[in-house]
C-alpha cells in the first residue's frame, strides 16, 4: 500500500490510528507536537516514541508532501517559496514581514489550489488555469517548511496565495482547524484569514457553520459590468448579493470582514467610494486598499493624489481603512508569478484566449 501523508490527519484520525495499532490515544497529541510545534521532518526524531512505533509510522506514512524548488528573498525582507508537489506540480507561499507599532509581525501567505479556475484578469495564477485542489497536508506543510527554512515562527496565516480557498472548502477548513490546535502551531483563530473572490454559497456555508476565522472578500470594483470584466465570478455571484448576505447573516459579534480593494486609475473616483459605502453600509467591515503595482496594457496604477482623494471619500464610512504596501515586488511575490514561469506552455495558451494579464494580488 502506498504511504499516506500524515499531515492529512486531524487529532481524531491520529487517535484512532494509534488505537488501531495498540497504542494509547494520547500518542496523537505527542505526534502533533512533533509535527507542528517542534516541526520535525522525520519519525526518527520523535524520541519519546519507541523504536518499534517510529518504524511503524515510517512504514505507513510520509511527513512532507512538498519539496523546496526555489527560495527568493526580497530587499524588503519578504521571502517567496516555490514548492514542488509529490505529483510534479508547483505552488507558492510567501513570508511577509512588517513592522506594526515597533513589533515585527510575520505572516505566511499560503496556497489552497494548484492554479485556479476563477480567471481573475489581474491574477497570474489564473493564467495557469485549474490543475487540482491541495490536500490538507500540502496546505499545512507550506507553513512547516517556511518556518523551518526561514527560522521564523509566523504570527499570522492568510489564504491569499494560489487558488480560491472556498473551492477547496473541506481541506482548507481542516487545515485551519489543525493550525489552531494548542498541541501544534497554536495559531489563534483571529490570526487566520480566509480570502475569497466571493462565492456566495460557500460564504453562507462558512457563516452557518460558525467558522471562527477572519473572512476577507476581494471586491476591487463596484460597477457590475466593470467588475465582471476583471473578475468573472461577478457574473454568477454579484458583489451586491455578497453584501446583502453579509448584512443578513454575518454575526455582529465577529471580527470585521475585510474588503480587499486593488486601486487602479479608473476605480477610485468619488462615485466609487459612494457605491462602496452604499453596498456595505449595514455590514461590519474594514477596508484594505492595495495600490496596483505595475502598469499593464489595460490597467493603470493610480496617482498618489487620486489615492488621497479616494481615502478621504471613504473616511465618511467611519470604518478602519488600511493602505497595504505591495511586498516583494523584486521577487515576483504576487501569487502565481513564480510558478507561472513553470507553466509557460499552459500560460501561452490561456493568454491567447483571455488576452493580456496583469500580475497583482
Ligand atoms: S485572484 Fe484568487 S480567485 Fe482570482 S484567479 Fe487569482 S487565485 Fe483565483
Amino acid at each position: 500500500m502506498p504511504k499516506k501523508f500524515i499531515k492529512n490527519f486531524t487529532i481524531e484520525d491520529a487517535s484512532s490510528y494509534f488505537q488501531s495499532i495498540g497504542e494509547k490515544p494520547y500518542r496523537a497529541r505527542q505526534l502533533f507536537n512533533w509535527l507542528y510545534e517542534f516541526n520535525v521532518d522525520s519519525f526518527a526524531a520523535m524520541t519519546n516514541f519507541s523504536k518499534t512505533l517510529r518504524a511503524k509510522l515510517d512504514e505507513d506514512f510520509l511527513i512532507s508532501p512538498l519539496t523546496l524548488e526555489e527560495r527568493l528573498i526580497s530587499a524588503d525582507g519578504s521571502e517567496k517559496y516555490l514548492f514542488k508537489t509529490h505529483d510534479g506540480h508547483f505552488i507558492e507561499s510567501v513570508l511577509i514581514r512588517r513592522d506594526d507599532s515597533n513589533k515585527e509581525r510575520t505572516t505566511i501567505c499560503i496556497s489552497s489550489q494548484i492554479g485556479c479556475p476563477m480567471g481573475c484578469l489581474f491574477c497570474n495564477t489564473a493564467r495557469i488555469g485549474y490543475v487540482r485542489n491541495l490536500e490538507t497536508a500540502e496546505i499545512l506543510d507550506q507553513i512547516c517548511q517556511v518556518r523551518r527554512i526561514s527560522g521564523i515562527k509566523n504570527d499570522n496565516v492568510v489564504f491569499m496565495g494560489m487558488g480560491e480557498p472556498f473551492l477547496n472548502y473541506d481541506s482548507v477548513m481542516r487545515a485551519a482547524e489543525i493550525m489552531n490546535y494548542s498541541f501544534g502551531f497554536h495559531i489563534s483563530v483571529r490570526r487566520i484569514t480566509i480570502s475569497t473572490c466571493g462565492i456566495i454559497k460557500q460564504i453562507e456555508r462558512y457563516i452557518d457553520e460558525k467558522r471562527p476565522y477572519n473572512l476577507a472578500i476581494s471586491v476591487n470594483d463596484t460597477i457590475p459590468q466593470r467588475r465582471a470584466q476583471l473578475m468573472p465570478v461577478e457574473k454568477t455571484n454579484p458583489i451586491e448579493k455578497v453584501a446583502r448576505l453579509l448584512e443578513r447573516k454575518f454575526p455582529a459579534t465577529r471580527n470585521r470582514v475585510t474588503l480587499e480593494y486593488v486601486m487602479r486609475s479608473d476605480n477610485i473616483e468619488e462615485q466609487d467610494a459612494l457605491r462602496l459605502k452604499k453596498l456595505f453600509r449595514h455590514s461590519k467591515i474594514k477596508i484594505n486598499l492595495i495600490r496596483l503595482n505595475q502598469t499593464a496594457l489595460r490597467l493603470d496604477p493610480p496617482s498618489n493624489e487620486s489615492i488621497e482623494k479616494f481615502v478621504k471619500a471613504l473616511e465618511v464610512m467611519n470604518v478602519p481603512i488600511t493602505i497595504r504596501k505591495s511586498f516583494g515586488e523584486d521577487i515576483d511575490a504576487a501569487c502565481g508569478q513564480l510558478s507561472g514561469k513553470r507553466y509557460d506552455h499552459r500560460i501561452q495558451i490561456t493568454q491567447l484566449t483571455k488576452g493580456i494579464f496583469h500580475e497583482q494580488r
